[in-house]
């Protein structure tokens, strides 16, 4: 056979595995699950695969994941009979980082304290490069489904791999085989007592079965059976196992805020298995960031491009598994189907009705969930008209009078000023900033809540004429603010009457300011300050108008 071709990693990968070897990170169990569930992707993607071109997989061998242990040469192996790698697909896949946004990410964490920390990189999910932190030498031989040449890929995770074809005979007969050289003090990995319950803790719910060989030359016994777990009855499912499933599925590392497990029946039938994530993903503002739904039909995975749920609830992850989808048809026929249609539809509605019910009967559960993905749920306000009712009813917020309380809108509305037809809201880039802002001085002499809005999106859905039951939003910062049909706290001196030095004053800032502002007026909601810019009242929004400028318009 010919020479192996030595080859660098892209820069940015030596860094990482630097990172990754380097840092105080305990929890090296992770590279199992990792390799685990790229071995049941592989399972996956040829399932699909073959569904137009039977000839991938001759003779039906049933998928699996072998892991064979060899305690005494320190070995573990992982194999499967997946879809398997080309020369080109092993180059590109181990040879760059796959993952959306890792890039990115690892520039702006790489040499910082955080990074050295490292929960970070535990959260963010390491992916195949995980085994180098419990492996001094990783070896793959892989063949592609269909093809007849094997390769070899190998590396010490230090900056370079090598890649040389191999016999097929020493290469599974289709599918990936990963062999790591654990490091000595990663090696009771290949004890058989860790190894089984490390996998089925982290793994024992990816649905393609798991068998273990204590010893080379041992007999495989089934340690997880691989039955898709959303299949299952509710009442037989513990929270264990729901977590499991999630960390293993979604690659994540924390727990889920919320669990959706439920199956629609009907017109359309469909199972869901859903979970909001308790911590936000680094690429949640990517603007790349595509849903995280992956749709299955009858067990086979086909897509995560589907587009299940709308972008406002792109940090939803699981999965939706349909009974009537066709299953030979093409991805692109599948996103136009009625089925899908109202698959969409009826998973975006669940969702919302599940975090109102929660939102309800566990209102501190719910505040976390709104803390980390609040500004994400807003962007629906202004992207889904025919939803944002129940949007707004989950939205929350901090006011001029909440101090570090999140409130509704309907305890909001519940509690106006006599003579408050609206709801007050004032928009800027953080808290402290708003709350320190001159505009609310006369708000806050008359005891007016304020909405403080301090996010990136509430710039774009206040605009555009929003109401909430029957009362219209209404900027601080806009002159329509009228104060004057509200009365003021007692002990509060009003401050409007316009008497002749104050008079004298506003003619003489008139000319001094000529066409740079339209009018110069008397204000009833300035106490302590002596002037403020506000919008006309029918122009845009200051804050608007400064995002606007910004951006170049
Ligand atoms: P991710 O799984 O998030 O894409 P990984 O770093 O875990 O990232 O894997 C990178 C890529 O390597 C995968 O996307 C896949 O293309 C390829 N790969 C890894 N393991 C296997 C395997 N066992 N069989 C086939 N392809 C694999
Ligand atoms: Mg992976």
């Amino acid at each position: 056979t010919a020479a192996p071709e030595t080859r660098p990693f892209e820069a940015d990968v030596a860094k990482l595995l630097h990172l990754m070897v380097h840092s105080v990170y305990s929890d090296k169990d992770v590279f199992f699950r990792e390799l685990i569930s790229n071995a049941a992707d592989a399972c996956e993607k040829l399932r699909f695969e073959a569904l137009s071109d039977a000839s991938l997989m001759p003779g039906e061998a049933p998928f699996r994941i072998d892991v064979t242990l060899d305690p005494e040469a320190k070995q573990l192996t992982i194999e499967d009979n997946g879809i398997g790698m080309s020369e080109a697909d092993l180059s590109e896949a181990l040879g760059t980082i796959a993952r959306s946004g890792t890039k990115a990410f690892m520039e702006r964490v790489a040499g910082s304290k955080e990074a050295e920390g490292s929960h970070f990189i535990g959260q963010f999910g390491v992916g195949f490069y995980s085994a180098f932190m419990v492996a001094d030498e990783v070896e793959v031989v892989t063949r592609r489904a269909g093809s007849d040449q094997a390769w070899r890929w190998r590396s010490d995770g230090l900056g370079t791999y090598t890649i040389q074809p191999v016999d097929v005979a020493e290469a599974p007969a289709r599918g990936t085989r990963v062999t790591l050289h654990l490091k000595d003090d990663a090696a009771t990995y290949a004890d058989a007592y860790t190894a089984e319950s490390t996998i089925k803790s982290q793994s024992g719910h990816v649905p393609v079965p798991i068998w273990l060989k204590e010893k080379p030359d041992a007999e495989p016994r089934q340690i997880a059976d691989g039955a898709a777990l959303w299949m299952r009855p509710k009442s037989e499912l513990k929270p264990e196992d729901y977590t499991d499933f999630y960390r293993s599925f979604a690659g994540q590392y924390d727990e889920p805020a919320l669990t959706l497990h439920y199956r629609a029946e009907g017109l359309h039938e469909y199972s869901v298995l859903a979970f909001v994530p308790e911590s936000k993903p680094f690429d949640l503002f990517d603007p790349d960031r595509a849903g995280r739904l992956k749709l299955y039909v009858r067990r086979v995975f086909i897509t995560d491009e589907a587009e299940i749920l709308p972008r406002y609830l792109r940090f939803v992850r699981g999965l939706v598994d349909s009974a009537d989808l066709p299953l030979n048809v093409s991805r692109e026929m599948i996103q136009e189907s009625p089925a899908l249609a109202a698959i969409k539809k009826g998973v975006t509605n669940r969702v919302l009705s599940e975090l109102e019910k929660l939102a309800d009967k566990e209102p501190e559960r719910y505040l976390k969930i709104w803390d980390t993905f609040g500004p994400v749920l807003k962007e629906g306000l202004y992207e889904d008209y025919g939803r944002r009712a129940a949007l707004l009813s989950l939205a929350r917020f901090k006011t001029t009078g909440s101090g570090s309380e999140w409130r509704s809108l309907k305890d909001y509305v519940a509690n106006l000023k006599e003579g408050q037809d609206a709801i007050y809201y004032a928009v800027g880039t953080d808290l402290d900033r708003l709350l320190a802002s001159p505009q609310l001085e006369g708000f806050r002499a008359r005891g007016i809540d304020v909405l403080l809005l301090p996010d990136h999106v509430d710039s774009f859905w206040v605009t555009g004429g929003i109401e909430y039951e029957g009362k219209p939003f209404r900027s601080v910062t806009q002159g329509l603010a009228d104060l004057g049909k509200i009365k003021l706290t007692e002990g509060e001196a009003d401050s409007a009457d316009v008497s002749d030095e104050v008079g004298g004053f506003i003619a003489f800032a008139k000319t001094v300011l000529g066409d740079s502002v339209s009018d110069v007026r008397a204000s009833e909601r300035l106490r302590e300050s002596a002037v403020c810019l506000v919008a006309p009242d029918t122009g845009m929004d200051r804050q608007l108008e400064r995002l606007l400028a910004s951006a170049g318009r």
